[in-house]
């Protein structure tokens, strides 16, 4: 079987980042324009000899309304299509009512679901672990998608499940 696991998370946490670390293409649209990538995509990834089906997704920002939520059910749905979720945090931002709102829906989800707190090069991330640890979607991974550090560690700990 080929796990799908799904990037969800805030606008400008780092989803197509982490997205083409883990696919090793270009393909996901980086910037620093919170919001832009809001179709789905996705992309092939492999470590080791596993293989693996990455989709990327469009920012959540929690209780949206409107327009937004018509978006917000795309990323949803991707979740729901998915095996294991990967809930990327801002380790530069730190938390806020989104993540926890996103959180709380995961967590009813019921979905395999994964902490990156990510942008975690050059910061000290201990109290931020902490919040995050409070979510209750288990233990943060710190990552730097920029720099590909933490990722091989984080991608071996969703695919030990499958
Ligand atoms: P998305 O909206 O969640 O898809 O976020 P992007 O992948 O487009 O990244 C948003 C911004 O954060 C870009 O300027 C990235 O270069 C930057 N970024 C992503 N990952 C990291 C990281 O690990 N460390 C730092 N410092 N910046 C990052
Ligand atoms: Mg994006």
């Amino acid at each position: 079987m080929l796990p799908v696991i799904a990037l969800i998370g805030r606008p400008n946490v780092g989803k197509s980042t982490l997205f083409n670390q883990l696919t090793r293409s270009r393909d996901a649209l980086v910037a620093d324009f919170p919001g832009l990538t809001r179709d789905r995509q996705y992309g092939n990834g492999r470590v080791g000899d596993s293989p693996y089906l990455v989709v990327d997704t469009g920012g959540l920002v929690g209780g949206e309304e409107g327009l937004d939520s018509l978006m917000a059910d795309q990323v949803w749905q991707a979740v729901d299509e998915a095996d294991a979720v990967i809930f990327l945090l801002d380790a530069r931002d730190g938390l806020n009512l989104s993540d926890e709102q996103i959180a709380e829906r995961l967590r009813r989800s019921g979905k395999r679901a994964w902490l990156a707190l990510n942008k975690s090069d050059g910061q000290d991330t201990d109290a931020i672990v902490a919040d995050a640890y409070a979510l209750g979607l288990g233990d943060p991974v710190p990552i730097a998608a920029t720099q590909g550090h933490g990722v091989t560690s984080l991608i071996n700990r969703v695919l030990a499940d499958f």
